[in-house]
C-alpha cells in the first residue's frame, strides 16, 4: 500500500501522552471555564464573553477576527508547513435561566445561566488551541478556531459563516468538528453517530378563522374553538400515520389561546408548536400537512385556518467517514471504552448543523456526569440545577487536539472529496 503524500509528514503523537498534555494545561483552562461561568451573556453580543476568550488567545500567535454582525472570535493558527485546513468549533452563550446550582462561581448575572456547558466548551477550546501552538513545528496545515455566539436560537453559526468563517484560514476548510457536553452521558464518554445525529427545529402557529357569538347560541356562530381542538389530534394522527416508523418525527402543540369570557364565542383561536424531524424531505412535507390538516379540518366545519412555519435549525448530519474517524481517534487519546457510537439521535437541535452542511465533518457528545450522579438522574442540559464533571475538561481538549492533529497527518477522510 502506498502511503498517501500526507501521511509523510508523519503521524503526530496522538495516544495518551496527549491526554497527559491536556491534562497539565486543564487547570487554567477551568479557572477560564468558572469565570465565564460567572458572567454568562445572552444572544449575538457578548461583549464579556469575547473579552475573556481573546485575553485567553493572547500571545499564542494565532491570526485573530472579530465579527461584525456578532461577537465572534476566529482564530487561525498556521502550521510550520502547508496542508488542509480543520476547523474546531465552540459556543459561547448562555440561557434565560436563574441559577439554582449554588456552586460558589454560580452565575453572576441574574436570570442568566450557562446551562447549557458553552462555558466549558470555550474552555476546552481555548485549552486546545494552546496545545496546538504548541506544536505548531510539527504541523502540516491550519486549524481555525472558531468561538461563536448566538447558538440558542439565534443562528450564530450562520452568520459566523456569512462573515466568513469556512474560509478564515484563506483556503476553505476541509473539515469541520464540535464538542457538547452532556451531564447524561458517563462523564468522559465521547459519543457519536454516522448520519442524523440531531434534528431540525421549527416552530409553527395556526389561526382558526370562524365566527363569535353567544356561548348560548353556537348554532348561530361558527366557534373556531372545537376546530382548533380537532387540529391538534389531527396533526398528532398526521405524524404517526404519516411518517414512517424508522424516520422518527415529533410534533407538539404547546400554545392554544382562544376566547375572553365564558358566555363569549370568540372569533378567532390559534394554537402553535414544534417541529422536529431528522430529514430534509419528512420537514418539508410535514410543513405542507400542517398546513393541509389546518385548512382541511377547518373547512370541514366552515371556518378557515392558516398556518406558518418558522423554520430553526436543520438537521445535524454527522459525515459517515469523519465520524469513524473521530471514533478511531478518539479511542486512541482516551482508550478504547471512551468512544462509542450514539445508539439514537437526539431530537434537541445545533446549529453547527449549518457548518456540517457546508463542510464535512462531525459533532460529538462528550459524557459529563457530575460526580455523584447516575446520567439518568443528573439535571438535564437548560436545567437550572445543570453540572458537569470538570474532569472532562481536560478529556475534551485531548479529543479536539487529537482531531486536528491526526487529520493534518492525513489520519482523516481525504480533504476535498
Ligand atoms: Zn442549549
Ligand atoms: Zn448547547
Amino acid at each position: 500500500m502506498t502511503p498517501s503524500p500526507r501521511a509523510a509528514h508523519g503521524t503526530p503523537d496522538t495516544g495518551p501522552a496527549l491526554l497527559d498534555e491536556a491534562r497539565r494545561l486543564a487547570p487554567g483552562a477551568v479557572a477560564l471555564r468558572r469565570a465565564l461561568h460567572r458572567g454568562p451573556e445572552q444572544g449575538l453580543d457578548l461583549p464579556a464573553t469575547q473579552r475573556l476568550v481573546l485575553d485567553a488567545l493572547d500571545g499564542l500567535g494565532l491570526r485573530i477576527r472579530t465579527g461584525r454582525a456578532l461577537s465572534s472570535v476566529t482564530a487561525t493558527l498556521d502550521g510550520a508547513a502547508g496542508g488542509p485546513t480543520v476547523l474546531l468549533r465552540a459556543d459561547m452563550d448562555a440561557l434565560p435561566v436563574t441559577e439554582a446550582t449554588g456552586l460558589p462561581f454560580a452565575s453572576g448575572n441574574p436570570g442568566l445561566m450557562h446551562a447549557c456547558g458553552h462555558d466549558a466548551h470555550m474552555a476546552m477550546l481555548v485549552g486546545a488551541t494552546r496545545l496546538l501552538a504548541g506544536r505548531r513545528d510539527a504541523l502540516a496545515g491550519r486549524v481555525v478556531f472558531m468561538f461563536q455566539p448566538g447558538e440558542e436560537g439565534e443562528h450564530g453559526a450562520r452568520h459566523m459563516i456569512e462573515e466568513g468563517v469556512l474560509e478564515a484560514s484563506g483556503a476553505r476548510a476541509d473539515a469541520a468538528f464540535a464538542l457538547h457536553v452532556h451531564p447524561n452521558l458517563p462523564a468522559g464518554a465521547v459519543r457519536l453517530r454516522p448520519g442524523p445525529q440531531m434534528a431540525a427545529s421549527d416552530r409553527f402557529r395556526v389561526v382558526v378563522r370562524g365566527r363569535g357569538g353567544h356561548a348560548s347560541a353556537p348554532h348561530t356562530a361558527c366557534d373556531p374553538v372545537p376546530v382548533a381542538c380537532e387540529i391538534v389530534l389531527a396533526l398528532q394522527t398526521a405524524v404517526t400515520r404519516g411518517v414512517a416508523a424508522d424516520d422518527s418525527a415529533v410534533l407538539s402543540v404547546t400554545r392554544l389561546t382562544a376566547g375572553t369570557a365564558p358566555g363569549v364565542i370568540p372569533d378567532t383561536a390559534e394554537l402553535a408548536g414544534t417541529l422536529r424531524t431528522l430529514a430534509e424531505p419528512t420537514r418539508r412535507r410535514l410543513h405542507e400537512v400542517i398546513a393541509r390538516v389546518a385548512r382541511g379540518v377547518a373547512a370541514a366545519h366552515g371556518a378557515t385556518a392558516e398556518a406558518t412555519v418558522e423554520t430553526g435549525y436543520p438537521v445535524t448530519v454527522n459525515d459517515a467517514d469523519f465520524t469513524r474517524f473521530v471514533l478511531r481517534t478518539a479511542a486512541g487519546t482516551l482508550g478504547p471504552d471512551a468512544a462509542g457510537v450514539l445508539p439514537a439521535p437526539y431530537m434537541t437541535a445545533e446549529d453547527f448543523s449549518y457548518v456540517l452542511r457546508a463542510v464535512p465533518g462531525a459533532l460529538a457528545f462528550l459524557g459529563a456526569c457530575p460526580p455523584g450522579r447516575t446520567p439518568d438522574e443528573a439535571p438535564s442540559l437548560h436545567s437550572s440545577r445543570m453540572e458537569i464533571d470538570e474532569d472532562v475538561i481536560a478529556t475534551g481538549i485531548a479529543c479536539e487536539a487529537a482531531v486536528a492533529l491526526s487529520f493534518l497527518a492525513g489520519g482523516g477522510p481525504e480533504p476535498g472529496r
